[in-house]
C-alpha cells in the first residue's frame, strides 16, 4: 500500500504567491500612505499655528490702530471742553520748581498765572479729572517756559502716587519741535513703564504758542486682549499666548506658567523674530509658531503637544487605511482568482494530466516492447516447434491408422496424438499472441463464463472461491478462449499466492458502460518495488521450473486488445492489516 503523501493542491500552489505579492504591495502602499497624510497633517498643524500667530498679531495692530483713532477723538472732546470756557492768561507769576522728564534735572523756572472757569489753572486738576471721567485715559495741560512745556495740570500719576505735574518735555524733543511749528503730534510715549499712544495740540494766544493739550491712552488693554486670546483654541491641546523678550507670560491659558523652561529656545525665537520651533515643556514636545509685535514690544506664540494631536489622526489614518488596504486585497484576490488563477490552474491542470497520460503512455509503450521482444522470441520458437509437431501429430495419426481396433498400444499412441494437436494449438496460439491478431469476439454471459475459469484452474482444499455478481445485464462481447487464457492465469496467480489457504472473491461490477472484475486473494502479496514489473515478460518470484513469468504479460495482452485496462493493488506487510493482491479487469461492453 502507498502511504499517501501531503501535497499543497495546484490551485492553493498557484494562489499562494499570488496573494503574498499583492499582500506585500498593499502593506507597503498603505504605509506608504499613512507616512504621506501624516507629513501633511504635520503641515496643516503647523499652518493652523502660523494662522493663529497671524491673526493675532493683525488683532494687535487692530487694537494699536483704533487706540489712536480714540485718542485722536478724545483730543477733540477735550479741546472743545477746553475752550468752553475762556482761558485767562494774566501777567502774574509764580515761581516753581520744574523737572525735565528726561534727565530729571531740576531748575526753577517762572510760570504766568492761568485761569480757567475762574479758577487759578496751575496746580488745578479739576478740568483734567472731569475728562477723565469722560473718556478714561491720561489727560494734561502743558505751559511753555524757556525750557521747553512743563505740566501745570495732570492726572498722570508718579510712582508715589502724586500727579506728575511741574515736569516739563524738553525743546529738543520730537513732541516740542513738532508743537512749535504749529503741528499736532500723534506718537507713543513711555509713561511710568507703560507705552501710552499720544496726542498733543498747541494752543495760542494771538499768534504765540503758550501752551498745549495732551491725552493719551495705553497703547494696549491687555485685560481685554487676554480675554479674547484666551477663548482661542488650536486642535485638542493647542493655544495661544504672549509673552515678553525675557519669556514671561502676559497671556497664558495656564495661570501658573511664567517663564520658558528652556532658553535656548526663547534665545532662538528672539532672533529670528518670526518661524516655527519645536521644544519641550513640562516633557512633552511641542511645536510653536511665533512672532515678534513690534508695536507693543511682545512676542504672540501658538503651540500644540505634537503626541495629542497626531496619535488620534494617526489612529483614525491607519484604521482608514487598514480597511482601505483590506477592501483592495479582497477585491484584488478575488479578481485574480477568478480571471487568472483559475484560468492558470487550468492550463497546469491540463499539463498535469496530460504528463500523467504520457507517463501512462511511456508505461504502456515500454510494456508492449516487451510485448513485442516476447512476441518475436515465442513466434520463433513456436515457428521451430511447429514443423516438428506436424511430424509428431502426422506419424502418430498414420501408426494409428496402421494398428489394429484392439491394439493395447492404441490407447498410448492416441495420447501422444491428442497431445501433439494440444501442443499445435499451444503454439498457434503463441503465434497469435506475438502476431498481436484480432479478436474474436462472441456474447458471454460473464457470471457463467467466471464460473467456467474458475472450474478449469486446479483449487486446493484449503482454498475457498467465491463468485459475487452485482450486475443485472450479464451479456458481453469477448473472445471467449483467450479471456479464458487470461482469467484462469489470474486465477492460478491467487491461488499460489495462498500456499496457507483463503479466499479467491472474483466480483463483477459495472460502471459507465464497462464490466469490471475483481479478483481478490488473501494470499501473501507483492513487494511495492515489484509492482511495476509484474507485466514485464520472464519476470517471476517463482522457482524455476515452477514460474514462466509469461502469465501476466498474456494476460495484459488480451485485456489490451480488449481495449481494456489491468490494475493492481496489494498488501504485503501486515503491520498495515491483512495481506493480499486485487487484481482489477475493465473490459468495455463494446470493444
Ligand atoms: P509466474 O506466475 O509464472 O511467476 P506471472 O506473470 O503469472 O508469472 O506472475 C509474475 C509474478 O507476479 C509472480 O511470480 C508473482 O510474484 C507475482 N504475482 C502475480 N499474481 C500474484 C498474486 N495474486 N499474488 C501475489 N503475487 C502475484
Ligand atoms: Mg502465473
Amino acid at each position: 500500500m502507498m502511504k499517501p503523501k501531503f501535497r499543497i493542491p495546484l490551485k492553493l500552489k498557484l494562489f499562494l504567491p499570488v496573494t503574498i505579492i499583492i499582500i506585500i504591495v498593499v502593506v507597503f502602499l498603505t504605509i506608504w500612505f499613512i507616512n504621506k497624510s501624516i507629513s501633511s497633517f504635520e503641515n496643516h498643524i503647523q499652518n493652523n499655528l502660523e494662522l493663529e500667530v497671524n491673526t493675532i498679531s493683525k488683532m494687535f495692530e487692530r487694537e494699536s490702530a483704533l487706540k489712536l483713532e480714540k485718542v485722536q477723538n478724545n483730543l477733540k472732546v477735550a479741546h472743545s471742553y477746553f475752550f468752553q470756557t475762556p482761558l485767562i492768561i494774566t501777567s502774574d507769576t509764580i515761581h516753581q520748581i520744574v523737572e525735565n522728564q528726561k534727565n530729571n534735572v531740576k531748575h526753577e523756572a517762572v510760570l504766568n498765572k492761568w485761569y480757567h472757569n475762574n479758577k487759578l489753572i496751575n496746580c488745578n486738576n479739576d478740568f483734567v479729572d472731569s475728562l477723565e471721567s469722560v473718556f478714561g485715559g491720561t489727560i494734561s495741560v502743558f505751559q511753555r517756559i524757556d525750557s521747553g512745556f512743563v505740566r501745570i495740570s495732570t492726572n498722570v500719576r508718579k510712582f508715589d502716587g502724586t500727579r506728575a505735574v511741574l515736569t516739563y518735555i524738553p525743546m529738543e524733543s520730537p513732541v516740542v519741535n513738532a508743537i512749535m511749528k504749529g503741528e499736532k503730534y500723534y506718537g507713543r510715549a513711555l509713561v511710568l513703564n507703560e507705552w501710552y499712544t499720544t496726542a498733543y495740540e498747541p494752543f495760542y494766544t494771538g499768534n504765540e504758542i503758550v501752551g498745549m493739550l495732551y491725552v493719551g491712552d495705553k497703547e494696549k488693554d491687555m485685560s481685554e486682549l487676554t480675554r479674547i486670546i484666551n477663548t482661542l483654541k488650536i486642535g485638542k491641546s493647542g493655544y495661544p499666548f504672549v509673552f515678553d523678550k525675557h519669556g514671561n507670560f502676559l497671556i497664558h491659558p495656564e495661570s501658573n506658567t511664567t517663564v520658558f523652561e528652556d532658553e535656548e529656545v526663547l534665545k532662538k525665537i528672539i532672533e529670528n523674530k518670526e518661524g516655527v520651533i519645536e521644544y519641550k515643556q513640562k516633557g512633552k514636545t511641542k511645536t510653536m509658531a511665533y512672532k515678534y509685535f513690534e508695536k507693543f514690544e511682545l512676542y504672540i506664540g501658538a503651540s500644540v503637544v505634537n503626541d495629542v494631536e497626531s496619535v488620534e489622526f494617526v489612529h483614525n489614518a491607519i484604521k482608514g487605511a487598514a480597511i482601505v488596504g483590506l477592501i483592495s486585497i479582497l477585491f484584488l484576490l478575488i479578481f485574480i482568482y477568478r480571471f487568472t488563477s483559475e484560468k492558470l490552474y487550468r492550463y497546469f491542470n491540463a499539463l498535469q494530466v496530460s504528463n500523467k497520460k504520457l507517463a501512462n503512455a511511456e508505461l504502456a509503450l515500454k510494456h508492449s516492447e516487451k510485448l513485442a521482444n516476447m512476441g518475436q522470441i515465442s513466434a520463433g520458437i513456436a515457428h521451430e516447434l511447429n514443423n516438428p509437431l506436424g511430424v509428431i501429430t502426422m506419424y502418430s495419426n498414420i501408426v494409428l491408422d496402421e494398428l489394429d481396433e484392439n491394439d493395447p498400444k492404441r490407447q498410448d499412441l492416441q495420447l501422444i496424438a491428442d497431445q501433439s494437436i494440444r501442443c499445435k494449438n499451444i503454439v498457434s496460439n503463441l503465434l497469435n499472441f506475438a502476431r498481436k491478431n484480432k479478436i474474436k469476439v462472441e456474447e458471454v454471459d460473464i457470471y457463467e463464463f467466471i464460473q467456467k475459469t474458475l472450474n478449469s484452474v486446479v483449487i486446493p482444499k484449503n482454498v475457498k472461491t467465491d463468485i459475487n455478481c452485482k450486475i443485472k445485464n450479464k451479456i458481453m462481447m469477448i473472445d471467449a478462449e483467450q479471456m479464458m487464457q487470461a482469467f484462469t492465469n489470474l486465477e492460478k496467480n491467487a491461488v499460489e499466492a495462498m500456499p496457507e489457504g483463503g479466499t479467491l472473491s472474483v466480483s463483477i461490477e459495472e460502471e459507465n458502460n464497462s464490466v469490471i472484475i475483481y479478483f481478490e486473494d488473501e494470499g501473501i502479496g507483492i513487494a511495492e518495488e515489484n509492482i511495476e514489473k509484474l507485466f514485464t515478460p520472464f519476470f517471476t518470484t517463482k522457482e524455476i521450473g515452477k514460474g514462466t513469468g509469461l502469465g501476466l504479460p498474456l494476460v495484459y495482452g488480451i485485456i489490451k486488445m480488449h481495449n481494456g485496462k489491468i490494475a493492481v493493488n496489494s498488501n504485503n506487510n501486515p503491520e498495515n492489516g491483512k495481506t493480499g493482491t486485487t487484481f482489477m479487469v475493465k473490459l468495455p461492453r463494446i470493444n
